[in-house]
């Protein structure tokens, strides 16, 4: 299959802006781009008098060893909000071709599909115990339903999914993809994907021309501040999402910081740090379940705990009287009375627990896993 196929077929071979940077000219005089010939006094020696590599290659390469992928598969961003967008824009004219999202999830695959114009298919997850499930089967149904009005192009899987938690296993990915190729591309957002513990959609890259991942270092890399996205994805469509994307979309200081924030000893003290909050997320969670006013903490493989509550309005207030501010979900149909707790460091989360505690003060949080020896 040609993944080409998916796209407009107004933007397969456009070049998009041809600008000075991608010129590929070599010289040591550069009047070529109108930039002022002096760095400014606020440079801190980055030149940032001159226009930004579109793609880094320094980065690239670093992020390809990272993700363990070709270069030419991936795409920098700014965020993934960044790649959703340009996903969007890429596979949908306006009312004529259509997304697939599973609410409760991330909102911005609909809003970037507001945007667009693009109509959007709802295919709710299911609700499974302590777990919400991405429906596979019902997704397949949709792409055939949609075919007569405006055929799906793009089915957004969140996985660790945002705010539910869960992640979608490969083997139901597989079943997904199988099933839409030809037909759409599947974009897997692991925006979460450090906290989880089983292999994500990368590793079934190779079988399919139209699988999509994003990946983000908004997260377990620390930097939502320097807003930096990663889009995995065959060449072909990297390379139309390129040519749609702004001339310059990543800020130098932005890419100077990332390349930092992702050298091998940057990423391992990542990996640790995941390691912790996956273990305050347990800890938080079997806290949160012994509190009377809660009745449900769904399981997560992500940074956060989608918490339901006897009354979330007052959790909800307790928490901000507290000066704790937690994501409240209760505008999603199916989360009247859930609130969306992020983990943070073991104070944080006890100053949390403590203010959803507070009509019980001498209640006893489990405490956490003493060190073996300190130093
Ligand atoms: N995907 C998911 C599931 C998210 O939760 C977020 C941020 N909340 C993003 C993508 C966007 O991340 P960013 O643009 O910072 O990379």
């Amino acid at each position: 299959m040609n993944v080409l196929d998916l796209v407009r077929a107004d933007l397969r071979d456009f070049g998009g802006y041809g600008s000075a940077r991608k010129s590929g000219l070599t010289g040591h005089v550069w009047l070529n781009a109108n930039e002022s010939p002096w760095a400014s006094p606020a440079d801190p020696g980055l030149g940032l008098h001159r226009y930004p590599e579109p793609q880094p290659a320094a980065l690239r390469t670093r992020l390809s060893a990272l993700y363990d992928v070709p270069e030419d598969t991936l795409l920098m961003t700014r965020g993934s909000d960044e790649g959703i967008d340009l996903l969007t824009r890429a596979l949908c004219r306006a009312e004529h071709e259509a997304v697939l999202v599973s609410p409760p999830v991330f909102g911005m695959y609909a809003v970037s599909a507001r945007v667009q114009g693009a109509p959007v298919v709802e295919v709710p997850l299911v609700e499974d115990g302590d777990a919400f499930r991405f429906d596979v089967d019902a997704t397949l149904r949709a792409l055939d339903l949609a075919v007569a009005k405006a055929p799906i192009k793009l089915v957004f899987v969140c996985s660790p999914s945002n705010p539910t938690g869960g992640a979608v296993s490969n083997a139901e990915l597989e079943r997904l993809l199988r099933g839409v190729a030809g037909r759409a591309l599947v974009v897997v957002d692991e925006a979460y994907g450090e906290y989880r513990a089983a292999p994500g959609a990368l590793a079934l890259r190779e079988h399919f021309p139209n699988l999509v991942v994003l990946r983000t270092l908004s997260k377990a890399f620390a930097l939502a501040g320097a807003r930096l996205g990663i889009t995995i994805a065959d060449p072909a469509l990297i390379r139309v999402l390129a040519a749609i994307a702004p001339p310059y979309p990543l800020a130098s200081p932005a890419v100077a910081l990332a390349l930092e924030a992702v050298s091998e000893t940057a990423a391992d003290e990542a990996k640790r740090r995941a390691g912790r909050i996956v273990a305050e997320r347990g800890r938080v969670a079997s806290a949160l379940a012994a509190l009377d006013d809660v009745r449900m903490v769904y399981a997560s493989d992500a940074n956060y705990l989608l918490v339901r509550f006897a009354d979330a309005e007052k959790a909800f207030r307790a928490l901000l009287a507290a000066g704790v501010v937690v994501r409240d979900q209760r505008a999603a149909p199916q989360l009247k009375d859930a609130l969306r707790i992020t983990i943070g460091t073991a104070e944080e989360n006890d100053a949390m627990l403590a203010a959803l505690d507070q009509a019980k003060p001498r209640r006893t949080f489990p405490t956490r896993t003493a060190p073996l020896f300190r130093v």
